[in-house]
């Protein structure tokens, strides 16, 4: 069947439908309360074909339901963030620029903070959810997914997605405009999300992870297809497990991705190299010649 919403992985238009998904939505809120879950034709990813449009789930969640500094975070963000410092650890010192996009909430970045990181920030579309932040001594920016940042922001060296994914209506724009407008050279991603196979295992009730958030599901295969088709290559994988609030057992997986610099992006790093080594020549001569004078 035609869908009305393309798959978010490889924008195909075509896919099976699985299940009916009803949804009690109040009024005020423009997002559907209902869709199907398909399955795409091409790639096989289950996804909500939704008739929500990008513009309402703007207003939804700058609106609506933002996450604000002030929401808890559970047991299953915390075993994520440990997961998330040994990756830092492991590949980068304490002065790498991190930011983390439209996240959960400042936990995090607080963690990060108590681990020595110093050049962090939070990136949020609403001012709401960012209010508080100057208290407790991080930096942010406005900025959201599919928009530029702030003109102060600087681009980051890592941007930082924890349960974003299943949320984004458009994950492939999202990703491209991050890489464009967040990342400076030599990128790096650091995502996180549900951990697919553990959904199948699950017998709680589907709104539970079908709902008018949770849009998108990704095994670790269609996760890289999705980030490859920007770029990036995964370098390490991780599943992080804790007991949620209903002492179930949860999963998360956790994945550092790295661009992968084509022939004319290496081309062009290789000649801001060589102009910042003549830049240097040029100097060392004027001084030498200086000194001579002298
Ligand atoms: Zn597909």
């Amino acid at each position: 069947m035609k869908l009305t919403r393309s798959c978010p992985i490889c924008e195909n238009n075509t896919g099976s439908e699985l299940q009916t998904i009803k949804m009690d939505i109040p009024s005020n809120i423009k997002l559907t309360n209902k869709y199907n879950i398909v399955s795409c034709n091409v790639c096989g990813s289950c996804f909500a074909n939704t008739s929500s449009s990008a513009e309402d789930y703007d207003d939804y969640y700058c609106n609506h339901n933002y996450y604000g500094w002030w929401r808890s975070y559970n047991s299953s963000s915390e075993s994520d963030y440990l997961s998330i410092s040994r990756i830092l650890d492991k590949w980068f010192d304490k002065t790498i620029s991190v930011a983390d996009m439209w996240c959960w909430n400042w936990k995090l970045l607080s963690f990060l903070k108590e681990k020595w990181y110093k050049n962090i920030i939070w990136i949020d579309p609403s001012y709401d959810s960012i209010n508080e932040l100057d208290r407790i001594g991080i930096q942010w920016a406005i900025g959201s997914v599919y928009g530029k940042p702030d003109k102060n922001f600087k681009k980051a060296k890592i941007v930082i997605m924890t349960m974003v994914l299943e949320h984004l209506l458009e994950p492939l724009k999202a990703i491209k405009n991050i890489t464009d407008n967040y990342l400076a050279d030599d990128w790096y991603i650091i995502v996180t999300w549900p951990h697919f196979e553990d959904l199948l295992l699950d017998n709680s009730p589907i709104l539970n992870n079908f709902n008018h958030e949770h849009i998108n599901y990704f095994s670790v295969k269609s996760a890289d297809w999705l980030f490859g088709r920007c770029g990036f290559t995964r370098i390490e994988k991780h599943i992080s497990i804790c007991f949620n609030h209903n002492d179930n057992l949860q999963f998360s997986n956790i994945v550092l991705y790295k661009i992968n610099l084509n022939n004319s992006q290496k081309i062009l790093k290789m000649k801001q190299l060589l102009k910042v080594l003549m830049n240097m020549y040029q100097e060392f001569k004027i001084g030498n010649w200086n000194l001579l004078k002298a």
